[in-house]
């Protein structure tokens, strides 16, 4: 890109009336001795034009006149002839060629119009976008300061409004009244914390994109707020966006004014868009059991081995997952148990706010070749890092680019535990690997849940909704206490989690028991029931771990 150089020398240019009025060759021809700059005034009134648009429509949003069009342009061409320098930090602007618009100079209001500035040519300077981006809705001797390094650096609107939107330590109240309203409304809605945070994110958008911070707005006449919200949903109605997010949108906006007054009589009009009953179309591909096995066995590590048979074992969020501790089954693990319990508890939300959804603490089994396979990664992880503290992630990240002892320690990104689960499925060859994400692994735990067990009947529906986490009816609440866990871990091991199903063995053995203890009244179910638990206690002198 070339940039032709003016000094403050260069020869003397047409006055504007010739520049705007005439056609650029004719003033070409007309000055012939200053051809070479004229491509860069075009680009300039190119970019003098888009600024133009954007004052025009700014200005008609407020309700505020316009200055005198030409008169602009003149002020720009005096900049541009004193070297384009940026009026406040003196820096040169520049002009591109393939995008005049962008990039370069902005129209500025000294008195900004949030401020009660005007568009008179007394108020307006050409500034560099640098400038205007951080001196905002400052006063230009404020701004002065700043540049000269007497104040500290005014971070643009964007910083100044995360202030809003930080949440006091309850996590469900403000220092601003009007965002803790909307959080207070929220409160009494749900305890999501994803949810809190999604409408948080809209209505900070919605303030970047009108300019305006949170009170500002919740002061704003009805008839002026219904239009800001309606034109900003608009700008979600575009193939970009499904019709859902505009609508999506629309009801973050209205809560946010209800829960600051805006209801009832003074509820706000806006109108919604128009979205055909779809048939839900989620491009998941749940894989079935023995897919999940070869992508098991095709693992890239002993740990990513043992993360997919965990999800798909114990039917874990990803979340919960990266917030899992060494400590959580260390017992279990040296016990040499086969199937070991998941505790999933409130404290997990420290490490991941969804880890522990609703603050319901539960658990969960992984059978025995999920737990092989962690018995298996965790002493390959001793071998390379040392010993495992109590306190380290179960899963550790072990990235390279951190230092080797802290390898150990690190918590996973739940992105890479995304990455895991979706290259393992493209390296076992399943053609729709992109659309194999860590849930899916607890979809197919859903459906081994609700699928018969070995002995050919079915866990409750209540256990089924208990192990996969989900909120119980208020009445079941003391349905699984303390005192369950070994029935539940009996109920989990009939499950046909396992590569090999011993369904018809089982059968087979159970007939032949019965018929050993016929007459004896002695109940054989309890009977197997009590062997396979001594069983599992003596499998504890084959312990790799400890
Ligand atoms: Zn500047």
């Amino acid at each position: 890109m070339r940039y032709t150089k003016i000094t403050e020398n260069t020869t003397v240019f047409p006055n504007i009336g010739e520049i705007s009025e005439q056609p650029l060759q004719q003033t070409n021809q007309m000055f012939p001795e200053i051809k070479y700059e004229l491509p860069q005034i075009k680009l300039l009134r190119e970019a003098f034009e888009q600024r133009w648009r954007n004052l025009l429509t700014r200005s008609l949003r407020v309700g505020l006149s316009l200055p005198d069009k030409e008169a602009l342009w003149k002020k720009v061409m005096d900049c541009w002839n004193g070297g384009f320098k940026c009026d406040y930090c003196g820096n040169k602007m520049k002009i591109h060629e393939s995008t005049p618009s962008s990039k370069t100079f902005t129209i500025e209001h000294e008195l900004s119009i949030h401020n009660g500035g005007d568009n008179s040519l007394q108020n307006v300077f050409i500034i560099c976008k640098d400038c205007n981006t951080k001196k905002n809705t400052l006063c230009a001797s404020t701004f002065h300061d700043v540049l000269n390094g007497k104040k500290y650096v005014i971070p643009g609107l964007s910083v100044r409004l995360s202030d809003f939107f930080k949440i006091n330590r309850d996590g469900w109240t403000s220092e601003y009244l009007c965002i803790t309203m909307l959080l207070r409304h929220l409160g009494r809605r749900s305890r999501s914390t994803s949810t809190r945070k999604n409408y948080l994110h809209h209505l900070r958008s919605f303030c970047l994109w009108s300019t305006m911070k949170p009170d500002q707005l919740a002061q704003l006449p009805k008839e002026k707020i219904e239009e800001l919200v309606q034109q900003f949903a608009d700008t979600y109605n575009t193939p970009q966006y499904s019709r859902r997010t505009a609508n999506n949108v629309i009801t973050i906006l209205r809560s946010y004014f209800e829960s600051n007054g805006y209801r009832g009589a003074n509820a706000l009009n806006v109108e919604g868009y128009y979205t055909p009953k779809r048939y839900r179309k989620t491009n998941d591909f749940i894989p079935q059991k023995h897919e999940i096995y070869y992508m098991a066995d095709n693992a890239g590590s002993l740990r990513d081995r043992a993360i997919i048979l965990t999800i798909y074992q114990s039917g874990v969020r990803n979340s919960t997952l990266r917030a899992l501790r060494y400590k959580d089954i260390k017992n279990e693990l040296l016990e040499g148990l086969s199937v070991i319990k998941i505790p999933v508890y409130p404290e997990m939300k420290k490490i991941d706010p969804d880890a522990c959804k609703n603050n319901l603490p539960y658990y969960t089994f992984i059978g025995e070749e999920a737990s092989d396979a962690i018995r298996l990664y965790l002493q390959e992880r001793t071998e390379k890092y040392g010993p495992i503290d109590d306190n380290d992630p179960l899963f550790a990240s072990e990235c390279r680019q951190i230092e080797r002892e802290l390898r150990s320690s690190k918590i996973l990104t739940s992105r890479q535990i995304q990455l895991i689960v979706k290259s393992t499925a493209k390296a076992c060859g399943i053609e729709r690997w992109k659309d194999v994400k860590p849930h899916c692994l607890r979809k197919a735990n859903e459906s081994v849940l609700h699928g018969e067990t070995v002995d050919g009947n079915h866990i409750s529906i209540k256990t089924q909704e208990f192990f996969i986490g989900h909120v119980l009816e208020a009445c079941m609440d003391n349905y699984f206490d303390a005192t369950w866990p070994e029935t539940l871990r009996m109920e989990y091991s009939k499950l046909k989690f396992e590569r090999v199903v011993i369904e018809n063995k089982f059968k087979r053995m159970q007939r032949a028991v019965a018929e050993a203890f016929d007459g004896t009244g002695i109940n054989v179910e309890d009977l197997i029931n009590d062997y396979v638990k001594r069983k599992d206690r003596i499998k504890t002198s084959l312990n790799p771990v400890s």
